[in-house]
């Protein structure tokens, strides 16, 4: 049986933005997420993490400093049982590194994690605070979610006419609270 799926950003949305993120210490989740990815988790969602971290493109970074990075992220929520179904990223930026299949709104990092599970994408969300992450949501069918943390606040004072978020939220947390209102009906 397919299984529903929250596709949460990473940076702005689940852990504090601080424009470029390479060192694990500078990893801090933003408040409630714990809360929020252990009761996705406890109701039954896969979980992922996918982001774009285009430093690596521009040789701000390595694909190892992002890995551990991610690590980090890992290794906080796992005191609380969390634990992420699959943690992708995107180390492509089209006007270095050329066109890719996997940088955000494009669905690569979707497909991998559908290389691994059954997912239902049109009972699936994703959580994120920028356009990009709503497009996604609209390219693959699923939900989109705009957060107001990281970058979400600016995004929403200049959204498109068509191709925005389906919800608009403060926080992580209260995405998931929508998403289990939701599938409550
Ligand atoms: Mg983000
Ligand atoms: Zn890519």
């Amino acid at each position: 049986m397919s299984e529903r799926a929250i596709f949460f950003d990473r940076d702005g949305t689940v852990n504090v933005e601080k424009e470029y993120i390479y060192d694990p210490d500078q990893v801090e989740l933003i408040d409630g997420a714990l809360e929020a990815l252990s009761l996705a988790k406890s109701k039954g969602f896969r979980i992922f993490i996918i982001s774009n971290q285009s430093g690596i493109a521009r040789g701000l970074a390595t694909e190892t400093q992002v890995s551990r990075v991610n690590e980090r992220l890992e290794d906080l929520v796992a005191p609380a049982g969390v634990k992420f179904d699959g943690v992708y990223f995107c180390p492509h930026l089209p006007t270095i590194s050329g066109r890719c299949t996997c940088r955000k709104p494009a669905r690569g990092m979707i497909d991998r994690a559908l290389e691994t599970f059954d997912l239902d994408l049109s009972e699936s969300y994703v959580v994120g605070d920028r356009m990009l992450d709503m497009g996604l949501a609209h390219n693959i069918g699923a939900t989109g979610i705009l957060v107001r943390t990281g970058y979400g606040a600016i995004e929403e004072k200049q959204l498109p006419s068509g191709g925005g978020p389906h919800h608009i939220v403060d926080d992580v947390l209260a995405a998931v609270k929508l998403i289990l209102d939701e599938i409550r009906d």
